[in-house]
């Protein structure tokens, strides 16, 4: 049984129609990340879920149950927003309890589960503060202190560390994935357009382009085998190459080719029957090019060297045009040097020109 399931789902907001007919099927434990660019219907995909917004059509269920006219509080879920959304006047302590006195829950068991939570969290010493005398991070772990204590199945998070710097934005990450750890089957849905948080965070991505469903994936799978040109180019920094160009049947089977540009193709699993001369697009990522001083392709010259710590990115081009290369061994490596680019080519995407979908 799905902990969370959406059934045919569309979303009207008057003419626009959001997802003709979206579904999706969540795994209890499972933590979902919703990835893609603004306005692609993350947020209203975790809306209609939790039942602040309703479907048009189709059907959610939460734990074997249809919920889609239940009220949000009747759903079983826990909701964490980017904008915190706590009450200023109260404490963190009056806060956290709020939706536990609401319920007329027993005065001993909201007081144990606000002090576990708050261990949990790292937040006991503010127990008694205002939002007002809080830090950022601080807030949106009281947020997620007050979703914590309502015991929920289910946890809905819309972009909970997007207000955050990147220092917090990192802690706040890990300690999410841990408390996921920690929690054992309760099911995480995840809003971001943060293509690092959906890495690190997700058993499954769900991208998004448009309010339609590009793929669904593993991050390894998403990052590996993207389904089209847009999830390529959205997971993944510095970004994949992408080379124009055509198939053409070598002596030894297909070869892509693109200006002078030649790369056997050997072993390249197609996912559908292609034929030998269509256009296409060749994905390679920086990390899977290497620089060398004989190497698959030749003539490069070195535009930028962008050092980034444990790595360096370096911008080449040739005549054909320019390629990022991820290395870890470029020490002395200066604008204007000729080099040649070794290729992985167990490692290469290859798109159909037209469609932009993976061959
Ligand atoms: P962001 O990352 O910017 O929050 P998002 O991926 O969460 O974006 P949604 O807020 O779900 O996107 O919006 C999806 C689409 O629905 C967008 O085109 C948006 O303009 C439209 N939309 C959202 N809410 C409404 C509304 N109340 N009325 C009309 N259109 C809406």
């Amino acid at each position: 049984m799905s902990a969370v399931s959406v059934r045919d789902v569309t979303v009207a907001f008057e003419a626009f129609r959001v997802f003709d007919g979206l579904s999706l099927d969540i795994n209890e434990g499972e933590f979902i990340v919703l990835l893609g660019p603004s306005g692609c219907g993350k947020s209203t995909l975790l809306n209609a879920v939790a039942g602040l917004l309703d479907v048009s059509s189709g059907q959610i269920w939460i734990g074997g149950k249809n919920v889609t006219w239940e009220e949000p509080k009747d759903r079983g879920i826990a909701m964490v927003f980017q904008s915190y959304a706590l009450y200023p006047r109260m404490s963190v302590r009056e806060n956290m309890s709020f939706g536990l006195r609401m319920a007329k829950t027993p005065k001993p068991e909201i007081e144990k589960r606000v002090n576990q939570a708050a261990e949990t969290l790292q937040i006991t010493h503010l127990l008694d503060r205002r939002p007002d005398q809080l830090s950022g991070g601080q807030r949106q772990r009281v947020a997620i202190g007050r979703a914590l204590v309502r015991d929920a199945s289910v946890f809905l998070f819309d972009e909970p560390l997007s207000n955050l710097d990147a220092k917090l934005r990192n802690e706040l990450r890990v300690e999410i994935k841990r408390l996921h750890a920690r929690l054992g089957k309760t099911t995480m849905v995840y809003v971001t357009h943060d293509q690092i948080e959906a890495m690190t965070l997700a058993d499954r991505i769900v991208v998004l382009k448009e309010q339609k469903v590009q793929q669904i994936g593993s991050p390894d799978e998403i990052y590996r085998c993207p389904s089209n040109l847009f999830v390529a180019g959205f997971v993944g920094s510095p970004q994949m190459n992408f080379i124009k160009g055509r198939l053409k049947g070598g002596d030894n089977g297909l070869e892509f080719v693109s200006g002078k540009r030649r790369l056997p193709l050997v072993g390249y699993q197609f996912s559908q029957k292609q034929r030998a001369d269509g256009e296409v697009v060749l994905g390679i990522r920086p990390e899977h090019l290497t620089v060398a001083d004989v190497g698959t392709w030749s003539d490069f010259k070195i535009d930028v060297v962008e050092p980034m710590g444990a790595d360096t990115i370096v911008w080449c081009s040739d005549a054909e045009g320019s390629l990022q290369v991820r290395t870890n061994g470029c020490k002395g490596s200066a604008p204007g040097q000729h080099l040649a680019l070794g290729i992985d080519t167990t490692q290469v995407s290859l798109f159909a020109a037209n469609t932009g979908e993976r061959l």
